[in-house]
């Protein structure tokens, strides 16, 4: 039986400003933020996301993997990250994308589409609301404002904004001009 992606039609319709989070995983998510997640090279960043997974497994009782196959520092899609419910683990592809991580997170605690989007997207809102308000939404993707951001990094040009970028985004691309 094939599956069936439910992912919301807007962002707009999953927004809960009011949405309760656990503490734990909000303060986990601000010391993320604290660290600078978007600074230091690729190595550096993985291993700030690996702090925070590990916080949140702990958290939320996972014992999820998680993996990089971003070594690259081209701009791309995050889109193909995925989390692989076979081996309990999430495979983080392209840009690291925060959002992303946390919507495969989701996945890892078992949810679909629809409710791997509504956790993610209001907790990535929630921790960097400056950042959020500056994204742009096509459909049900949270992808990046404008590249002059003040938020980007001189050093590196690898801002905050590049981190974002929800899984479906190639796909939902890929399908806008198909009925
Ligand atoms: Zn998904």
């Amino acid at each position: 039986m094939p599956y069936t992606a439910n992912y919301p039609a807007t962002v707009q319709e999953i927004l809960r400003p009011g949405m309760k989070y656990k503490g734990d995983a909000l303060r986990a998510l601000k010391a993320f933020r604290r660290a600078k997640a978007w600074q230091g090279d690729l190595g550096e960043r993985q291993e700030k996301f690996m702090t925070l997974h590990r916080a949140l497994c702990g958290v939320y009782g996972l014992n999820t993997m998680l993996e990089f196959n971003n070594n690259s520092e081209e701009p791309g899609t995050s889109g193909n990250s995925y989390f692989d419910p076979a081996n309990d683990r999430i495979v983080l592809q392209g840009k690291l994308s925060v959002v992303t991580y946390l919507h495969e997170l989701g996945h890892a605690r078992g949810w679909d589409e629809r409710y791997a989007c509504i956790w993610s997207v209001n907790l990535f809102a929630r921790i960097f609301p400056r950042s959020f308000e500056r994204c742009n939404f096509i459909g049900h993707m949270v992808v990046a404002g404008s590249p002059a951001s003040e938020s980007l990094s001189p050093t590196n040009g690898m801002g905050l904004l590049d981190l974002l970028n929800l899984p479906g985004a190639v796909e939902a691309l890929a399908n806008a001009g198909a009925s």
